[in-house]
């Protein structure tokens, strides 16, 4: 049951993504590339002082990959910087580990089912590796290799 409700909010994320959008006035934005699957994105990041404004997204990739980037900035908004990088850690430990699933990760937990396809892992982090670079102001192209 569980997992249903969780594979019909991917799909619905990946059908309908939000913030699916480019952003003319981002104060910073990040490609990401995942060369297993193909995924590519580019994340736009609207900075408030140390607030997370508004955050968006333009990208072609696989399911796991769009839902991640719609659900990453849903998240996002009205976040500090510090917040926003705590909580990319915990989503890692959520694909990676076998940790329990932190109470305040929200719909983030949707994701929980990604940890027994080790090959999808990457699909869904792909948002989050460039939220970091985006945050850190390091203007490059980032692959998951
Ligand atoms: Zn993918």
């Amino acid at each position: 049951m569980v997992d249903d409700l969780y594979q019909e909010t991917i799909l619905d994320h990946t059908k309908h993504p939000r913030n699916c959008h480019a952003m003319a006035d981002a104060t910073r934005s990040a490609e990401g590339y995942n060369p297993l699957c193909g995924d590519k994105l580019k994340l736009f990041i609207k900075m408030d002082g140390d607030v997370v404004k508004d955050a968006s997204f333009l990208g072609s990739g696989c399911a796991i990959s769009t839902a991640s980037a719609s659900l990453m900035t849903e998240s996002l908004k009205g976040k500090t910087r510090d917040e926003a990088l705590k909580l990319l850690e915990k989503f890692h430990d959520l694909l990676t580990t076998d940790s329990p699933v932190s109470k305040d990760m929200g719909k983030l937990v949707v994701f929980c089912g990604v940890r027994d396809y080790p090959a999808r892992v990457k699909c869904a982090t792909l948002a989050w590796h460039t939220l970091k670079t985006a945050l850190n102001g390091t203007p490059e192209t980032v692959t998951t290799e």
